[in-house]
C-alpha cells in the first residue's frame, strides 16, 4: 500500500517556508491524496507558479514544472491536453492563482480543463513580503494598505462556480484529512476541479491583522468555518465573515479534451473533411 512518503523528496528538507506556514501541511495532503489513489508517480504532472506555496514542487518526487507568476493554468493546460491520461495538478497562491492568473483561473474553469487547481489563500502576497492580492478583505493592514485596505476581495470559489467549474471545494489547514480528501475527489474529476485552502501565512498577514502566532491564527481560522451543509439553513447575515467549507460544486460536465476529440472523430469519418497536411 502506498504511503505518502513515496512521493516526497526528504532529502530536499528542511522546507523553506516561516515556522507555522500552513503550506507544508498542505504539501503533505497533496502526497497523501497520490498514496489513497496509489498513482504511479510517472502519471501525475504538477505545475507549480511563483509564490511562497509555488516552493511544493521542490519537495515532491513526480513530475513537476515550476513556471512563471501567474501562468501555471495556462502551461498546465498544454500538458493535459498533450497527454489527458496524466493527473495534472496545479499549486497556486492567492496572488499566483486568483489575481496575476486570475483570467486563466476563469477560462479554465469555463472550458472545463482536465486539471486539478489548489490555491493556498492566505490573502496575500507572502514571498515578496505581504502585499495584497485580489483575495484580501476590506480593511486588512498589509504592506500596501498600512492604513486598512479600500478594495474588497472576491471569493475565488464563487468564481470558479460561475465560470462552469464541475467541482468546487474550500478547506483549511486546521483540517489536513479534508485536504486530502478534496484533492482525491478533485483528481476523480474529469475536468477541472478547484480546491481552495484558506491558509495561514503568520509572518505577514497574520502579524499584521493581530492573528497572533500561528497556532492561535489556525485556531481563529478554524473558528471562522461553517460546513456547506449547516450553512445552507444559515441567513446571508449569519454567514457574513464566516468561511463555508467542504464540497461546494459537484456536477460533472464533459471536459475539453473529450468534446475536442469527438469533434476530430467525427470529422476524420467523413471522408475528405480532415484536410491533409
Ligand atoms: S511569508 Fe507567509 S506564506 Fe510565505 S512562507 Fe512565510 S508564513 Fe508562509
Amino acid at each position: 500500500m502506498a504511503n505518502y512518503k513515496d512521493y516526497m523528496l526528504f532529502e530536499k528538507l528542511p522546507h523553506t517556508w516561516c515556522a507555522g506556514c500552513g503550506h507544508g501541511i498542505i504539501l503533505q495532503a497533496i502526497a497523501d491524496a497520490f498514496a489513497m489513489q496509489g498513482l504511479d508517480k510517472h502519471d501525475i504532472a504538477l505545475v507549480s507558479g511563483i509564490g511562497c506555496f509555488g516552493r511544493v514542487d521542490d519537495y515532491l518526487d513526480i513530475n513537476c514544472m515550476h513556471v512563471t507568476h501567474g501562468r501555471a493554468l495556462p502551461a498546465a493546460t498544454g500538458i493535459a491536453l498533450a497527454n489527458p491520461e496524466l493527473h495534472v495538478l496545479v499549486t497556486m497562491g492567492d496572488g499566483d492563482g486568483a489575481t496575476i492568473g486570475g483570467n486563466h483561473l476563469i477560462h479554465c474553469a469555463r472550458r472545463n480543463i482536465n486539471l486539478t487547481a489548489v490555491i493556498a489563500n492566505n490573502y496575500n502576497y507572502g514571498q515578496t513580503g505581504g502585499q495584497y492580492s485580489g483575495t484580501t478583505p476590506a480593511g486588512s493592514i498589509t504592506a500596501t494598505s498600512p492604513y486598512g485596505h479600500v478594495e474588497p476581495g472576491f471569493d475565488i470559489c464563487k468564481l470558479a462556480e460561475a465560470a462552469g467549474a464541475p467541482f468546487v471545494a474550500r478547506t483549511t489547514p486546521y483540517n489536513p484529512m479534508q485536504i486530502r480528501n478534496l484533492i482525491k475527489r478533485g483528481m476523480q474529476t474529469r475536468g477541472f476541479a478547484l480546491i481552495e485552502v484558506m491558509d495561514t501565512c503568520p509572518t505577514h498577514y497574520g502579524r499584521l491583522n493581530k492573528f497572533g502566532d500561528a497556532g492561535p491564527m489556525l485556531e481563529k481560522l478554524n473558528n471562522m468555518t461553517v460546513p456547506v451543509e449547516k450553512a445552507s439553513s444559515m441567513s446571508g447575515e449569519e454567514l457574513e465573515g464566516r468561511i463555508v467549507t467542504g464540497v461546494l460544486t459537484d456536477r460533472p460536465r464533459e471536459d475539453y479534451y473529450t468534446r475536442y476529440k469527438r469533434i476530430i472523430d467525427r470529422l476524420s469519418t467523413e471522408k475528405g473533411s480532415v484536410p491533409s497536411a
